[in-house]
C-alpha cells in the first residue's frame, strides 16, 4: 500500500497536470512535468509573444507513449484544425540533456502536396515532402538511411521511388493521416529517449537515471500570402566571446520550408544591415524591429539570452521557440556578470550561474572542442591547459629546444628534481609514471604547464629516440604532439586551440565570489613567479612554499649537492653560507610580492635521492663537481639510497639529523623579513615544520629557530612578526594533534602525504592500477584527487578536533594538492577551518567554489 506521503505526492500531481495541456498563459505547468521547453513557450506566451498553438505533452504521457499507450490523439489534435502541418520538439527538464531530433512537416501527405505545389512550386513542395518522407523513414520507422537519400534533384519521380521504398520496408504505403503520422512520431521520440546511448549521454551531463521527458507539437507556421514568409534564428550575444551581437540567418519560405534553420543553412541572408548582402533588416524593417524588442524581452523577463527561432508568415512575426543561448565558458562568465549588471539578475546568482570548472579552461589555452582528435595515448589529466611541441626525451633537448624557439613537449618516464629545468623550457610534460600529486604534477600546475602523467601504455624508446602509443604507433623525437592536460589525451600533431582569456568580466565575477565567500583561499607558491601569478589572482597568501623547489633552479642543484656530500658538520656550514644568501634573495621577492599577506614557508622537505643523478653521465658530471673521484661518488650516492625515500630522511627528521639546513633557512627567513621590513613592506611570515609524527620534533625545532630569530632580532633591533606551525601529513600527527598544538601556532594538513600514509599507497605508483581500481569501484575516486571524505576527513577532522583541543584558536587549513577542489572546501567550511591552499592555478577556481558553497549554505539555512 502506498504511504500517505506517496499517495498524497501522486495525487496532487494527477489532479493538477494533465497528459496533454494547451499551452495558454494561465494553464497549469512546471518544468519537472512538462520539460524546460514546454515552460519556455508559456512563458513566451505570458509575455504576449506571437507563438503558434502548442500543446505539450507532460513526462507522464511521453513515458506511456513508450510503452504503447498514447495519449487521446484527439484531444491533442484538436487545437489544430484541419489538416494541420506539426512538428514536435523535445522538452527534457533541462535543456542541456538533450533529447530526440525534432520532426517537422507532419501532417504532410498527397492532397497538402498538391497544395504546396501551387504555393512553393513543384521542387520545393517536392523536397519538402520527399525531407518529410525522409526523416520519418530514418527516425520514425526506423530505416535504413542509405536507402533514403535525398538526390540532387527533387522531382516527382525521386519522391514516387522513395514512397515505393517505403511500402516494400514496411508492406504498408506511406501513411497519409495525420493522426497516424502524429501517433508514431510520439512513439518513437518516446522510445528514443529511452535508448541506452541517449540515457548515457544525459547521465553524463548530471541527468538523474529516471530524468523524462516532455514533448511539445506545434502548428508549423508555414503560411501562403503575399507578404513575406520565412524562417529564421536569432541570438544577441556571441556564443564564444558573450559581447553583444546580432546573430543569426534567415531563410525565405521556398527554402525554408524544408528543414529547421541552422548556421550553415543554404540561401540564407543576414539578419542586420550588411554590405555583403541582403538582409532581413533591410527586407522588412518592422519585423526586424520588433524581433529585437523580442530579444530584449526575453533577456529582461526570462532572465537569460536566449536564442529565438522564429518565422515570418504573410509578412507577420512568429516566434515559435526560444532555447538558452550555446556558449563556451568565455561566453557563460560574460552573459552572467552582464545580466547582473543590467540589474537583471542579482550578483549572487551571476556567482552560481558559473561552473568554476569554466574558469579553469579561461586560464588555459585548451584544444578546440570542435577540433577532430587523434589520440596517441592516455593519461592522467594532472595540469589544465593544452600546448603543441616537438617530442622531447631529456630535460637538456628541451633547453636546446627553447633556445631555438622550437616549443617542445618533455616526455620522461617520470620526472625529477634534475627535470625542472627541461620542464621550465617544455610547453607541455608527458610521463609514464606518476599520479596526480607526482613531481611532474605538482610542478606542472604550478607552472601553469599543460601535463598527462601516468601513460602507462606509453613506450619510451630513449636509444631508438621514439615513444609508441597505446595502438602501437611510434613517433620519433621531433614529430609534433599535443598534450591535452585537461583531459589526459595526448594527440597526434597540432590541432586547433582556443586561447585563454581572462578579461574583465573574469575580474568583477570572483570580485563578488569575494564578497560572498567565507573561507581563506591562499596559494601554493615556491618561486618568485608563483608568487607573482598567485598575486595576480588575488589570492591571500601564501599557505605552502615548498623550499626544496628553490633549489632546483639555476646553479643552485649543484651547491645543494655539495651540501649532501659534505662529511661535517663545518663543511656543510660553509656550502650552507653560500645558500643564505640566495634563500634570503628569494623569501624577500616572495614576501616583496605578497606584500601585507602571510607567507607561510616549509622548512625543507625533500627525499635526499631526488638530489642526486640517477644515471652515469650524471654521476660523471657529480663527480668533477665536488672534486672527487667517480667511484668514491657513486658509492656516496649508493650509501645515500633509501629503501622507500618517500618514508625515510625527509622532512623533520632531516631537520633533526643535520640542523645546519634548518639554521639557515629560519636565518634567511628573518633576514629576509628585515631586509623587506627596512623598505617598508610588512608581512606576516609562517614557518612550517614538515612531516612531523611526534611532538619532541616542534619542541627540537622551534628551540633552534627561536633562537635565530632570537639571534636576529638581537643584530637588527627589529620585531620579527612570525608563528611556527606544524604540517600535519602522517597519520600519528592526527593522533597526537593535541600534544603537537601546544607547540604550534597552526596546523596545516597536508593531504598529499597523509591521503599515501592513511592508505599505505604510494603517490608516485598508485597510477599504474588506480584506473582499474577506480573502474572497479574498489575506490569511487582516485582520493589523491578527491579527498577521501570518510578516511582521510575522519583523520583530519580528529586532528582539527584534538588540536582545538589544547589550543583552542589554532589557525587550521590544508594545502595538500586537494586544497582547490569543491569536495575539500567544502569539508573545510564544514569544520570551520580558515583557508584553504592550492596552486596558483586553482586559486580562481577555489575562490568562485568556495563562494558558491557558502550562498548554498545560506539558501539552505
Ligand atoms: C602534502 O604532503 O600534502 C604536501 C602538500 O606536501 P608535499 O606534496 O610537498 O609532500
Ligand atoms: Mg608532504
Amino acid at each position: 500500500m502506498l504511504q500517505p506521503r506517496n499517495n498524497g505526492a501522486a495525487v496532487q500531481q494527477q489532479t493538477t497536470y494533465k497528459p496533454l495541456t494547451l499551452i495558454t498563459p494561465t494553464a497549469a505547468m512546471s518544468p519537472a512535468v512538462h520539460g524546460g521547453r514546454a515552460k519556455c513557450l508559456q512563458r513566451l506566451i505570458r509575455l504576449d509573444m506571437p507563438v503558434p498553438v502548442t500543446v505539450a505533452l507532460s513526462f507522464d504521457a511521453v513515458h506511456e507513449a513508450a510503452i504503447g499507450n498514447l495519449p487521446d490523439m484527439d484531444e491533442l489534435l484538436a487545437p489544430f484544425g484541419d489538416a494541420p502541418l506539426l512538428s514536435v520538439r523535445p522538452s527534457s527538464q533541462d535543456p542541456d540533456w538533450g533529447g530526440p531530433g525534432a520532426i517537422l512537416n507532419v501532417g504532410m501527405n498527397d492532397a497538402r502536396y498538391v497544395e504546396l505545389i501551387n504555393w512553393l512550386g513543384e521542387e520545393t513542395a517536392t523536397k519538402l515532402y520527399m525531407r518529410f518522407v525522409q526523416s520519418y523513414a530514418i527516425h520514425v520507422a526506423r530505416l535504413d538511411p542509405d536507402e533514403f537519400h535525398m538526390p540532387d534533384q527533387a522531382d516527382a519521380k525521386g519522391l514516387k521511388a522513395m514512397m515505393a521504398t517505403f511500402e516494400y520496408e514496411t508492406d504498408m504505403p506511406f501513411p497519409q493521416d495525420v493522426e497516424t503520422q502524429l501517433a508514431e512520431v510520439l512513439r518513437s521520440m518516446a522510445r528514443a529517449w529511452d535508448g541506452t546511448t541517449a540515457r548515457l549521454l544525459r547521465q553524463a551531463k548530471g541527468a538523474p537515471a529516471d530524468a523524462g521527458l516532455g514533448l511539445v507539437v506545434q502548428a508549423m507556421a508555414s503560411g501562403t500570402g503575399q507578404g513575406e514568409c520565412g524562417q529564421g534564428v536569432v541570438q544577441f550575444v556571441d556564443s564564444v566571446t558573450g559581447q553583444p551581437k546580432i546573430i543569426g540567418r534567415y531563410v525565405s519560405s521556398h527554402l525554408a520550408a524544408t528543414r529547421e534553420i541552422g548556421r550553415e543553412t543554404e540561401g540564407a541572408i543576414y539578419l542586420t544591415r550588411d554590405t555583403r548582402g541582403p538582409s532581413l533588416e533591410d527586407l522588412c524593417p518592422d519585423q526586424f524591429a520588433q524581433l529585437i524588442s523580442y530579444g530584449d524581452l526575453c533577456r529582461k523577463r526570462l532572465r537569460e539570452e536566449m536564442e529565438i527561432k522564429f518565422t515570418l508568415q504573410d509578412g507577420a512575426l512568429r516566434i515559435l521557440d526560444a532555447v538558452r543561448v550555446q556558449r563556451s565558458s568565455r561566453a557563460s562568465v560574460r552573459i552572467a556578470v552582464a545580466l547582473a549588471e543590467d540589474q537583471i539578475i542579482p550578483r549572487e546568482e551571476a556567482v552560481m550561474r558559473v561552473e568554476p570548472a569554466a574558469l579553469s579552461e579561461l586560464l588555459h589555452r585548451q584544444v578546440d572542442p570542435q577540433a577532430a582528435r587523434d589520440v596517441i595515448v592516455r593519461g592522467i589529466a594532472a595540469s589544465p591547459g593544452a600546448a603543441s611541441g616537438r617530442i622531447v626525451l631529456t630535460a637538456s633537448e628541451a633547453q636546446a629546444s627553447a633556445a631555438r624557439g622550437e616549443p617542445c613537449v618533455l616526455v620522461r618516464r617520470e620526472t625529477t628534481p634534475e627535470d625542472i629545468r627541461g620542464m621550465h623550457a617544455a610547453s607541455a610534460v608527458l610521463t609514464m609514471r606518476g599520479g596526480v600529486t607526482s613531481h611532474a604534477a605538482v610542478i606542472g600546475r604550478g607552472l601553469g604547464l599543460p601535463c598527462v602523467v601516468g601513460a602507462s601504455d606509453l613506450v619510451i624508446d630513449r636509444k631508438s629516440g621514439r615513444i609508441t602509443g597505446a595502438d602501437g604507433r611510434s613517433f620519433a623525437v621531433g614529430e609534433t604532439i599535443t598534450v591535452d592536460g585537461t583531459t589526459g589525451q595526448v594527440l597526434v600533431g597540432e590541432p586547433k586551440m582556443l586561447e585563454a582569456a581572462l578579461d574583465g568580466a573574469f575580474q568583477t565575477l570572483l570580485d563578488w565570489a569575494d564578497d560572498f565567500r567565507d573561507i581563506g583561499v591562499r596559494a601554493n607558491a615556491d618561486t618568485p613567479a608563483d608568487a607573482q601569478t598567485a598575486a595576480n589572482f588575488a589570492a591571500e597568501g601564501i599557505g605552502l612554499c615548498r623550499t626544496e623547489h628553490m633549489f632546483f633552479e639555476g646553479d643552485r642543484l649543484g651547491v645543494m649537492r655539495e651540501m649532501i656530500f659534505a662529511e661535517e658538520s663545518d663543511d656543510r656550514r660553509a656550502v650552507l653560507d653560500r645558500l643564505l644568501p640566495m634563500q634570503r634573495a628569494d623569501f624577500q621577492a616572495l614576501f616583496e610580492i605578497m606584500a601585507g599577506k602571510s607567507v607561510c614557508v616549509r622548512l625543507f622537505d625533500p627525499p635526499l635521492h631526488e638530489f642526486l643523478p640517477s644515471d652515469k653521465a650524471g654521476l660523471r658530471d657529480l663527480a668533477e663537481q665536488v672534486a672527487l673521484p667517480l667511484p668514491e661518488v657513486t658509492e656516496r650516492v649508493h650509501a645515500l639510497a633509501e629503501y622507500n625515500p618517500m618514508l625515510g630522511m625527509r622532512g623533520v627528521r632531516l631537520g633533526i639529523a643535520l640542523p645546519e639546513i634548518y639554521d639557515m633557512q629560519a636565518r634567511a627567513i628573518f633576514e629576509a623579513m628585515v631586509a623587506v621590513g627596512q623598505k617598508g613592506v610588512a608581512i606576516s611570515a609562517e614557518i612550517m615544520i614538515p612531516l612531523v609524527s611526534a611532538m619532541r620534533e616542534v619542541e627540537l625545532i622551534k628551540s633552534r629557530v627561536d633562537a635565530v630569530a632570537h639571534a636576529v632580532r638581537a643584530k637588527s633591533r627589529i620585531d620579527l612578526d612570525y608563528r611556527l606551525g606544524v604540517m600535519v601529513e602522517t597519520p600519528r600527527a592526527c593522533l597526537r594533534a593535541h600534544d603537537i598544538a601546544e607547540h604550534a601556532d597552526f596546523l596545516s594538513f597536508g593531504t598529499n602525504d597523509l591521503t599515501q600514509m592513511t592508505y599505505g599507497l604510494s603517490r608516485d605508483d598508485a597510477g599504474r592500477f588506480m584506473s582499474s581500481y577506480v573502474q572497479q569501484g574498489v575506490y569511487a575516486e582516485d582520493p589523491f584527487h578527491t579527498l577521501d571524505i570518510e578516511g582521510v576527513g575522519e583523520l583530519i577532522a580528529l586532528g582539527a578536533e584534538r588540536g582545538r583541543t589544547s589550543r583552542p584558536d589554532v589557525v587550521l587549513s590544508i594545502c595538500g594538492e586537494h586544497g582547490g577542489s569543491r569536495a575539500a572546501i567544502a569539508f573545510c567550511r564544514e569544520k570551520g577551518f580558515d583557508y584553504v591552499s592550492c596552486s596558483p592555478f586553482r586559486v580562481p577556481v577555489a575562490r568562485l567554489t568556495a563562494a558558491q558553497l557558502a550562498l548554498l549554505g545560506q539558501i539552505s539555512r
